[in-house]
């Protein structure tokens, strides 16, 4: 089921990039902090423009007690604005989950389908082993019924 507050973000993010390009947060070099008198802050980096005279600002969003900086970068000078992407940690592991669950799934399929036709044997570990890199911990995995049903 599609998770509709994962999938809002989703279409958040491709509006954005297809308006403006963007940056991952630590392609940016921070320089300063900049406070204005009524109180408002700013972070400023070296500017993505390229331009070595000027910084290029984001400001700083409040949420509750803390504050973060905001995901638009600007450019005052050149007039132009970046996103700024976080690192996402919990994304980069949820796609390698991913990724091994579809490597898993795939495998599932081809072994059950293998097995069927040709019996399980050394003779059919090897041939998976060679054709497909399916190891025989996997295959056991697989048909012991232990894979794919981890959420
Ligand atoms: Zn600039």
């Amino acid at each position: 089921m599609i998770d509709p507050i994962e999938n809002y973000d989703d279409i958040k993010e491709s509006w954005f990039s297809s308006k403006i390009p963007s940056l991952e947060e630590n392609q940016l070099n921070f320089v300063s902090v900049i406070r204005s008198e009524d109180g408002k802050e700013w972070r400023a980096y070296d500017c993505p423009c390229g331009g070595k005279d000027h910084c290029a600002t984001r400001p700083m969003a409040q949420d509750g007690y803390s504050q973060y900086p905001s995901d638009i970068l600007t450019c005052y000078i050149n007039n132009r604005q970046w996103l700024v992407r976080p690192v996402n940690v919990v994304a980069v592991i949820r796609e390698e989950e991913e990724k091994y669950l579809k490597l898993v799934a795939k495998a599932s399929r081809i072994v059950r389908k293998i097995v069927k036709k040709r019996g399980l044997s050394e003779d059919t570990l090897l041939f998976l082993k060679d054709t497909h890199g399916i190891d025989r911990e996997l295959v056991q995995e697989i048909l012991d019924g232990n894979t794919g049903e981890h959420k």
